[in-house]
Formats: structure tokens, sequence, C-alpha cells
């Protein structure tokens, strides 16, 4: 299996990689609903299509990624019911919601960017297309897949399944779903208790609202993300990706959107992340069952014992397969931790390898590197590729002892690709990059020390020695500034 094979959800098996338009890949993944801040769980599905978007990147793809803030309409109660999540939380809160949507946006960006988390390409918001969501809309109701009630519209499953099947991506059957869902009580603008909002009048107290030709109202939350994977993909595209649980009904009533309104699904494939958990239950906003991607790395929760890197935190996940469920516990951490060290260790030993031995050793690099790539494109089989990784540190630990077995190129060579694998693939940025704030007020620290040494130096004139100290400094790539003001420092 040399070439990429991705696990689809629709069809339920491994389907090999054929992009529609090849270099050129689009794919679409459901972001965060910003009315709080995300958790581990929620960086975990993230992070586990940043591995997608980065293996897909490496393999030469021009990845059109785009990641949606889902800043409205979004309520409380999958049966549409409830309040709006962020007016509800703007309400508690006395803010105008869009403060609390601009809170959780550049919240939610700093801990992408603190887990080495590579930007989209495009990060549209629900609110910033609601003309488009209108559009799909009117497209349905023309037609007849959709119908109006009262001001509100809605999807209408009985005729969906007169031409198409539904309930074929989360696997369920019309029967199931009818049986577990309830008519609920001041719902009867619905024609069937199966059918979803596209648009719903506002009630008088609903904050987020905007004219429509049905009502003054708001997008059903499922609209937004076909509204928006078709504006900027086309109305096919390559792949669709979100949590497990955005199955159902998120994706299944995306679908029928899709081909209710364009007579394609959307996506060829359909890729879901799994759960990660925390004292094997769900890590889940509603049940307070989280933890804050921020706390690990200051080292500030009750279920850690220390803090970790952004690194060794990707680590840990990317040992797991992304289609497993992930149990977060202090102890896993802290075993991952010191995997991930070795590694680095391991690298740094291949660093500072003297050039000995012949130019090739004896070690099998190149059957190694594609066990790599194999691994990769078995689904993102990021736990091989790792214990692959492995297999290398041990390659390392031989060629102390004896140098034939890399030899010098070779070991050039196995240094390159683990950092491909590493940090291009794997996202897990060097330490000292990753944990720039901490590294940053770690050198501020010993700086002024030594600064203050060398001013001491030079108010006895004794210039040899604030020589020597500027020297060594320069030789690590740290230049320093004397100023009016005393002396700084910057880097090369
Ligand atoms: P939300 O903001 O709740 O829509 O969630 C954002 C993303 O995180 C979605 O793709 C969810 O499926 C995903 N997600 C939510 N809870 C977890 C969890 N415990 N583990 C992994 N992913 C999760
Ligand atoms: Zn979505």
């Amino acid at each position: 299996m040399s070439t990429l094979h991705l696990y689809d959800s629709l069809t339920g098996a491994l389907r090999r990689f054929e992009a529609l338009n090849a270099p050129h890949v689009g794919m679409y993944v459901c972001g965060p609903t910003v009315y709080s801040d995300v958790h581990l769980g929620n960086t975990r599905t993230f992070l586990s299509f940043d591995l997608l978007f980065r293996y897909l990147k490496h393999l030469g793809y021009k990845v059109r990624y785009v990641r949606n803030i889902t800043d409205a309409g979004h309520l409380e109660n999958d049966a549409d019911a409830g309040e709006d999540k962020i007016a509800k939380k703007a309400r508690l809160e006395q803010l105008e919601p869009m403060e609390i949507v601009q809170r959780y946006t550049l919240g939610f960006h700093a801990v992408m960017q603190a887990y080495n988390a590579l930007p989209p390409s495009i990060e549209p918001t629900a609110t910033g297309h609601i003309v488009e969501q209108m559009e799909l809309i009117k497209t349905l109701l023309a037609d007849g897949y959709a119908y109006e009630a009262n001001g509100s519209v809605y999807f209408s499953i009985e005729t969906y399944l007169k031409t198409h099947p539904y309930g074929e991506l989360s696997g369920r059957s019309i029967d199931d779903l009818e049986t577990g869902t309830r008519e609920l009580e001041g719902q009867t603008d619905k024609r069937h208790p199966l059918d979803f909002a596209l648009w719903k009048k506002a009630l008088p107290e609903h904050i987020m609202r905007w004219p429509s030709p049905w009502s003054v109202g708001f997008p059903g939350w499922h609209l937004e993300c076909s509204a928006m994977s078709t504006k900027y993909l086309g109305s096919e595209f390559d792949i669709h990706g979100g949590g497990m649980d955005l199955k159902f009904p998120h994706h299944e009533c995306e679908l029928a959107q899709n081909k209710g309104a364009t007579g394609h699904g959307g996506a060829r494939y359909w890729l879901h992340a799994n759960m990660l958990t925390l004292n094997g239950k769900r890590m889940a906003k509603s049940t307070g069952n989280t933890l804050d991607p921020r706390d690990l790395l200051a080292g500030t929760s009750e279920h850690l014992s220390k803090a970790y890197s952004p690194g060794a935190v990707r680590f840990f996940m990317h040992q797991a397969h992304y289609r497993s469920v992930l149990d977060f516990s202090d102890s896993a951490l802290q075993a991952a931790e010191k995997g991930y060290h070795r590694l680095l260790a391991s690298m740094q030993t291949l660093r500072k390898r003297p050039a000995h031995g012949p130019e090739q050793g004896t070690w099998n690099f190149g059957e190694w590197d594609a066990a790599c790539t194999e691994a990769m494109n078995q689904d993102l089989n990021s736990p091989i590729l790792i214990a692959q990784l492995f297999e290398a540190t041990k390659a390392i630990a031989a060629d102390q002892i004896d140098p034939q077995v890399l030899g010098t190129s070779g070991a050039k060579e196995l240094l390159g690709r683990m950092e491909v694998w590493m940090f291009e693939v794997l996202g897990l940025a060097p330490e000292h990059q990753a944990n720039n704030q901490q590294w940053q007020k770690a050198l501020d620290s010993a700086m002024s020390v030594v600064l203050d040494l060398r001013q001491k130096a030079r108010e006895t004139k004794n210039w040899p020695a604030s020589d020597a100290l500027r020297d060594t400094l320069v030789e690590g790539g740290i230049v320093v500034l004397d100023g009016p003001e005393g002396s700084s420092y910057r880097l090369e």
C-alpha cells in the first residue's frame, strides 16, 4: 500500500485517496463553536486534522484547508430548541455576543499556535455567510426539499427519502432514528420529527438575528458548513472532517442538504477523529469533564503532576491512532514525554556525531524510511510511524559503538528524515521553538546576569574580560548592544 489510503466513514472502508483535481486538495473541517474555551478533547480533533493537513502537504499536494468558526445559530439542543449558546453566554456576562465570539476565537487561535497547528487557508465564520446560507435555503425550497412554516424553514426528510437514503453516514436506519426521536413540545411547526431547521424565526429574546424572506431569524447549525464548504471548495470536494460526535446529526444533515441542493454529497471522503476521554468519559463542555489545553503547558490542573511542553502533549496524542479513543492520564503523558525526549536526545546524538566510519552504513535506511511512509499511507498510522522512529534510535545507539552502522552520510540522511517526520509531519516543534515563552524568560534572566558581569568588567576597565564575554555570546548567536541606557542583546 504505497499510496495514501484514508478511512471513509460513508463507505465504512479504507479507500485509496485520489484527489479530484490533483495536485490540489480541498479539505473542510468543522471548527469550534466559540462560546467557551476549547478543551483538550477539541484540541485533539484539530491536531488530528493538522496531522492530515501536514501529511498531504508533505506528499506534495496543494491543500486548500477550510476550517470554520461557528459563531451563530447553534442552539443548546440538537432538536433545534433552547437558547443560542453564544447569546446565552453574552446575556449571562452582559456582553455583546460578538465580544464572546472575539474572546474565544482569539483563545482558540492561541491554543492552536501553542500546539504548533498550522493555520487553515481560509477560516470563514457563520455570521459572515448569512447571505450564502439564505441562498442555499432558497435552492432547497425551489427543489422541494424544504418547506416554510410560521417564518421558519425546515428540511423535509420525507421528501428527501423519496430519492435518497438518509442515515448512510452514521449508519442509522430510518426506523431507529424515528424511534429515537421524540416530538418535542412546542415543535409543532415540523411536519416530521426528523426534519431539521434551516432557518428559525427568532423569538423576541433571541439576540443574534437577521432579516430574511421568511422572518427575522437565524440559520440552523448544519446549514453553515454546507454553505461555506461549497462556497470555497465547490459542490464536490475531497475531504470533510470533524470529531466522531459530529457524524450525527451534523454531518448527516449537511450531506442531505448538499445532495438536495447540488446533487453531490459534498466531500468524497468523510473523516472522523475519535474522542479524548478523561477518567473514561468523553471530554465535553456540557459535563465539565474537561482539561484546558493551556493548563497542561502551565501545569495548573488537579489532573497533572507537572507542566508539559506542547511537543510532549502532541506526541502523547499522535501515539494513538486518530480513530482510536484516547484516555488522558498524567502517567500516560509522563510516559509519552519520556519517549519524546528519548527521540530528541537520539537526534541530538546524530547532530554531534563525529564524521567517522564509511560514507554509507550497513543499516537499511531506505527500508526504514519506506516503512515510515507506509505507516502514514495507511490512514495516518502515526503510532506505527512513532514505533519506526524508535527503531531508528536503536540504530543510532548501535552506531555509537560501531560507526559502520550508519556511516557518515547515512547518519546525516537519517537525521534529515527524522527531522521531517518529527517536526514537519508530526508537528512536534523542537522544544526550544515550541516553548518559546518559557525559553525567552529563561534567556532573559540568564542574559541579565551575563550583561551585569560584563558591565562590571567595563566599569573596572577589565577590557579583556568584557571582550571575551561578548565574543563568546557572538559565537552562540547573541549580539550585545551597548547603548547610553546600558547594554541589551538581540539574537543574530
Ligand atoms: P465543538 O466546539 O463542540 O463543536 O467541538 C469542536 C470539535 O471538537 C468537533 O469536531 C468535535 O467533534 C470535537 N470534540 C468535542 N469533544 C471532543 C472530545 N472529547 N475528543 C475529541 N474531539 C472532541
Ligand atoms: Zn460543521
